[in-house]
């Protein structure tokens, strides 16, 4: 456990950079200030010491005024120090968790985007922003307050020595038995057991977040809260874990430890009453005395630092957990990018024997697939759900990089592009295309961003959004998803693919959207469709067969296979899949004509 802790700070001081000085400046002023917190003590026991001396005539005690101002002085420069040592720490720590989150997003746009697909990108930084807030208790606090403890137990050491080692022992007993029961608590097989009683906790309020995700669909099908045993369990596997933590390992130890810790003299007083009988015989009595009255204060000051040391425990352990999750998000995959850049000569796509598998996934998602789109063509890849059509759409733009064969754009293996000259070659609109919380200007103006307000608005033009604006208070520049201003599932499409438009690229990759039926989005995305589409090259995810009648070519993918390709035109005189999928899409279009859904 100790070997993991001092790593735990060697990774969080890798990332605090040239603030690592800084740190230890912190620390070193943390240890200083505690000897100055210390000195006002000795000043007390020279005031005693002097008093004792000269009573019961007070008067010829001349130095105790200057111990008085010596004491105060000290008091004062020790608050001061140890506030420097806090601005330092916190400077550091502050700046090393804006240093987290900066790698950590470096790390993350080096990952490929399908990456995000698996783990929603808001997630990801919210795991990041708040594991990086969770280190700075440590650095800014905890490490203060341990170098300052521990100043504090040689300091208790040296001063056993220098007055009275004998009430100097019963004191420091006293500091080392909580201590010692405060490790027990967390050490050996305990650790285990409060692993468990936090790894209890931690799951109980993720099963809490998936309870109120699922309250619509409780709602909607009149279920009660017991239908969720997923949280019910969570709830009662940590009341039975914190149950046999606190009363199994903790009942004992933290009573021993909150007893010795507030009762710092509990062994002072027994030690002062064996002594004082020989320090009376001896002649010693006025100095057994000061040094009574020294530890008795003294003893006040070693609750405090054992508190701290608690703290600093538990900020330890937070820290720790905070790392685990940082890694997680910087060991993320990243894309790997080629040394010497090819540039594209045309813009051509061709797969070549390409294989790819999801991670962890038992069959490839693409199995050899093989077919090309020359410069201009327009190919459609249709065939039945879960084909691979989407896979392969995506690893064009390298949202995954395949398992096997290669994918070509203007004769060159995407691995051995720039990404971003490959990401200016390609506009894509993907089913799950998603809007930001923006201005619709903002959201197409994301594909070029020096585009003016008049291109955005011939964009949203040609993508057939002038209703869509008319509509909207602001016009273009009008939030969404703000109050009141909400796009159906065939506008957010149109608005993609104005922005797709609008970044003009000579390749486009389209996957279009299967659940926006309603007939008037569907003309207004046909037309959005043939302007993106005209004289480029493109691949297109059709859903439905109208689409894709006027393709050069199409490519039926069944189970990671191409299952035939060739012509609308020659697939329909084939008897295969494709003629089957256009005789059940006819069927369903006559249906549809049949109550009327279609004009
Ligand atoms: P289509 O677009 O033709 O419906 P997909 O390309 O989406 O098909 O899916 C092909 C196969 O890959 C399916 O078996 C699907 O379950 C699987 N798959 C799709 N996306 C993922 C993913 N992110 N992780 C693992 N498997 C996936
Ligand atoms: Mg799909």
């Amino acid at each position: 456990m100790q070997e993991k802790k001092k790593s735990d700070i060697a990774v969080l001081l890798g990332y605090a950079g040239n603030y690592k000085r800084l740190t230890f400046l912190g620390l070193k002023l943390s240890a200083l200030a505690m000897i100055l917190g210390m000195l006002p003590y000795i000043c007390i026991w020279l005031a005693a010491r002097d008093l004792i001396a000269v009573a019961p005539d007070f008067t010829r005690a001349a130095d105790v005024g200057k111990y008085g101002w010596l004491a105060f002085i000290f008091s004062l420069a020790g608050i001061v120090v140890y506030f420097a040592a806090l601005m330092c720490t916190h400077l550091a720590a502050f700046r090393t968790a804006s240093n987290i989150r900066k790698q950590g997003m470096a790390h993350l746009m080096k990952t490929p985007l399908g990456f995000f697909d698996s783990n929603a990108s808001g997630l990801l930084r919210n795991k990041l922003d708040g594991a990086a807030s969770e280190t700075e208790t440590l650095l800014a606090h905890n490490l203060a307050d341990i170098v300052g403890s521990a100043t504090m137990f040689i300091g208790m050491i040296v001063l056993m020595m220098v007055f009275d080692w004998r009430m100097g022992l019963s004191c420091l007993l006293a500091a080392v038995i909580s201590v010692a029961a405060m490790f027990t608590m967390m050490g050996g097989k305990n650790a285990a057991l409060m692993g468990e009683y936090q790894a209890a906790q931690d799951h109980m309020s993720k099963a809490g977040t998936e309870y109120v995700r699922g309250i619509p669909v409780v709602k909607v099908f009149q279920q009660t809260v017991y239908s969720f045993k997923a949280f019910k369990e969570a709830i009662e596997d940590y009341s039975k874990k914190a149950e046999s933590y606190t009363v199994g390992v903790c009942q004992v130890p933290q009573s021993v430890n909150l007893t010795f810790t507030e009762g710092a003299f509990i062994f002072l007083v027994p030690a002062a009453v064996l002594i004082a009988p020989r320090a009376l015989s001896t002649g010693n009595f006025a100095e057994f005395v000061t040094d009574f009255a020294f530890y008795a204060v003294f003893s006040a000051i070693v609750s405090t630092a054992l508190a701290r040391i608690m703290f600093a425990a538990s900020g330890m352990m937070l820290a720790s957990t905070a790392l685990g999750r940082i890694a997680q998000v910087m060991e993320a995959p990243v894309l790997k990018v080629t040394d010497a850049p090819k540039k594209p000569a045309d813009n051509g796509i061709e797969f070549k024997n390409v294989s790819f598998t999801y991670d962890g996934a038992d069959m490839p998602a693409i199995d050899h697939v093989s077919f090309c789109a020359d410069p201009g063509q327009t190919v459609a890849l249709v065939g039945p759900s879960g084909g691979g059509k989407t896979t392969a759409a995506s690893l064009i733009p390298r949202f995954w990089d395949v398992t096997e064969g290669q994918v070509l754009v203007g004769g060159v293996d995407v691995r051995d592009m720039d990404p971003h000259v490959l990401m200016e070659q390609i506009a894509f609109v993907f089913q799950n295309n998603r809007l930001f919380k923006a201005s619709i200007y903002d959201n197409v103006r994301a594909a070029r961003p020096e585009a003016s307000k008049e291109e955005v608005r011939k964009a949203l033009s040609a993508a057939q959004c002038d209703d869509i604006l008319e509509k909207l208070p602001d016009g273009m520049d009008t939030i969404i998803g703000a109050k009141g201003t909400y796009l159906s599932g065939g506008e957010q499409q149109r608005v993609a693919l104005a922005r797709a438009i609008l970044k003009d690229a000579p390749i486009v990759v389209l996957d279009e959207a299967t659940a926006f039926a309603d007939p008037e989005n569907e003309a207004l995305i046909q037309k959005a469709f043939a302007t993106l589409t005209k004289g480029r090259t493109v691949i297109m995810i059709a859903h439905r067969l109208s689409t894709v009648v006027g393709a050069d070519k199409i490519i039926v993918l069944d189970q990671g296979h191409v299952a035939e390709e060739g012509s609308h035109e020659e697939l329909k005189e084939k008897k295969g899949m494709y003629r089957r999928m256009w005789e059940d899409y006819n069927k369903s279009v006559k249906w549809r004509i049949a109550t009327g859904e279609v004009n």
